[in-house]
């Protein structure tokens, strides 16, 4: 017969499915997952920084050639202007013409002076500027220059190494005299709205570039866009001016800390630069929204990846976890719980499952048989200490009269001697035989001689007490060891035997003829040898015979102590 099983799903399981207790951070599935995100995040971030700067590149490079062709253009139309304005100036103050003649006369009054004063001209002072020297004595210029300057200043010789350069830029040239000797220096600020006008180079498609101009060291002193103004005067980095050498974007920040990305020309060999820059922030916002996005698509394909690993490992560590608890219900002793099978019977796990019930199935039959063969076993065993406690007792037991035998005897008597070494209390023992059983054989025949026998040890059985050893010594003779008990107590009990077998009449086979039998009794207490304590006993037995049978003598006493009635 099998055993009952549980319905499919036991309590456990159900618990397993609905209370879906957390995996620790240490399981397997939490690892799955960590792994598969850590994997993915890893390979995203990689794949996006490398296609972000790919992008980046671009974007730069796109840049640098709308710089460079923004300052190619416009750096070739301020050079143009810079050398038509440098050579105006050249030609109107060319040897011979008024405006030379006035600069020679500045020139010849400031030659005392050390350092000498600076002579300046500007475009605000208003009209007729011709016929109103400026503050400083600057006669005004001929009216071909005045389009292209704001202002102008003359150095005379002594004045060139304290005067600061100008703020703006200018176009410079040395006024000399007919001996070609260099009496100051002719310098003009070319007109501020020209130059601003030609500047513009903000349009929609230019991504914010704005163009500034600079001297050698970097100083603005010209700019376009919203903040033209505030530009002017700052200095910028070295780094920048370099990049009119080799073309490179730099970035760099304002004063006002805004981020910068920019690259510089030569304006021609006017020895200005021209600048053109813009915010980084809205020169690389494509670069900046791709990236945005790319970091989106990053965050969903992670979370995607995710859920999924989390979706399949749970689908895998389910008919796992039934397992595991299966097993564990069956280590307590559930021996008859039964895994649920997974969802799909076909896979590993579902063949995984379906053998372990099988294995189960066999295991529980085999227990079973196993316990039908301890049963039987136990019974068996049963059986076997009965049959060995009737052994035993049968290796004890006379057959006849179901005394002790002879040998249980001599060991009793050997315990009892060593009990009374130790304690010292008294020990008697009787010896008896029946007088003339021989001829009781003889005249009844020997079955009636055994049913003698077995009378006799009844009435021994009833005679003496419940602690008193009865053996069958041998033959017709028969020992009582009487433990606790003196010479006198053993003589009385010989005594009281006698007289019940010599009063009883013995009922043998048919009842036709009872038999009377006699008895001779010896008796003997132990005095600390046992040989002697026997061989007293058997020696009184013989001297009752001696004395005419059905009598107790004691041992040593050479008498005997009852006689049959005549
Ligand atoms: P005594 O008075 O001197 O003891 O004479 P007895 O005849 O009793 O002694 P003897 O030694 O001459 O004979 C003992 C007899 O006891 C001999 C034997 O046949 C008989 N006998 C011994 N064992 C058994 C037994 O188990 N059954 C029967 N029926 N007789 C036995
Ligand atoms: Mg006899
Ligand atoms: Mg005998």
């Amino acid at each position: 017969m099998s055993p009952s099983r549980p319905k499919v799903g036991a309590p456990s399981s159900r618990a397993g499915q609905a209370g879906a207790p957390r995996a620790p951070l240490n399981s397997v599935s939490t690892r799955i997952v960590l792994c598969v995100f850590a994997s993915t995040l890893l390979t995203a971030l990689i794949v996006s920084w490398l296609s972000i700067g790919a992008i980046h590149g671009d974007v730069r490079d796109g840049l640098r050639r709308q710089a460079h062709h923004l300052l190619a253009h416009h750096g070739r139309s301020l050079a143009s202007w810079h050398a038509a304005a440098s050579a105006r100036l050249a030609t109107s103050s060319a040897i011979g013409t008024p405006w030379h003649d006035a600069l020679l006369g500045l020139a010849r009054a400031s030659a005392g002076a050390e350092p000498g004063p600076a002579f300046e001209w500007s475009v605000d002072e208003g009209e007729p500027a011709d016929q109103r020297p400026s503050p400083a004595g600057l006669p005004a210029p001929p009216p071909e220059l005045r389009s292209d300057f704001d202002r102008l200043r003359f150095r005379p010789r002594n004045a060139l190494e304290r005067t600061p350069p100008l703020d703006c830029m200018s176009v410079s040239i040395d006024v000399v005299e007919r001996s070609a000797a260099i009496v100051g220096r002719l310098e003009g600020c070319l007109a501020s709205d020209v130059l601003a006008e030609r500047l513009q180079a903000s349009s929609p498609g230019l991504r914010g570039l704005r163009l500034l101009v600079t001297n050698r060291l970097g100083h603005v002193v010209a700019a376009s866009g919203p903040r033209a103004v505030l530009r002017r005067g700052e200095r910028l980095p070295a780094a920048l001016v370099q990049s009119a050498l080799g073309g490179d974007l730099v970035d760099y920040r304002e004063g006002n800390g805004a981020r910068l990305v920019g690259t510089s020309t030569a304006i021609g060999d006017s020895g200005w630069l021209l600048t053109a820059e813009t915010e980084h922030a809205q020169a690389f916002a494509p670069a900046i929204a791709i990236r945005n996005q790319i970091f989106a698509v990053d965050v969903c394909i992670v979370l995607l990846f995710s859920v999924l690993a989390h979706r399949i490992t749970q689908a895998i560590m389910k008919p796992i976890k039934a397992l595991s608890d299966g097993a564990r219900r069956i280590s307590e002793g559930h021996m008859n719980h039964e895994i649920p099978a997974p969802a799909n019977r076909d896979d590993e796990l579902g063949l995984l499952t379906s053998t372990f019930n099988e294995m189960m199935d066999r295991l529980r039959s085999n227990q079973l048989e196993i316990e039908q063969d301890r049963i039987r076993l136990a019974e068996k065993n049963e059986e076997l200490q009965h049959a060995n406690e009737i052994l035993s007792q049968l290796s004890i037991t006379d057959g006849l009269t179901k005394l002790h035998n002879h040998r249980y005897f001599q060991d009793y008597l050997t315990r009892e001697i060593k009990r009374v070494s130790r304690t010292r209390d008294p020990l008697a023992m009787i010896l008896l035989d029946i007088d003339d059983f021989k001829q009781l054989n003889d005249t009844y025949g020997h079955a009636a001689g055994d049913e003698v026998l077995t009378s006799l040890a009844a009435i021994m059985n009833d005679t003496a007490r419940e602690s008193d050893l009865i053996a069958r010594y041998g033959g017709e003779e028969f020992v009582i060891l009487m433990p606790n008990t003196d010479l006198a107590g053993a003589v009385h009990l010989a005594e009281k035997l006698r007289m019940s077998v010599e009063s009883t009449r013995l009922i043998i086979g048919d009842g036709m003829k009872p038999i009377e039998i006699t008895i001779s009794l010896g008796v003997a207490v132990y005095a600390g040898d046992r040989r002697r304590f026997f061989a007293e006993a058997d020696k009184a037995l013989y001297q009752a015979k001696g004395a005419g049978k059905n009598c107790v003598i004691i041992a040593g006493a050479g008498a005997p102590e009852a006689r049959p009635p005549s």
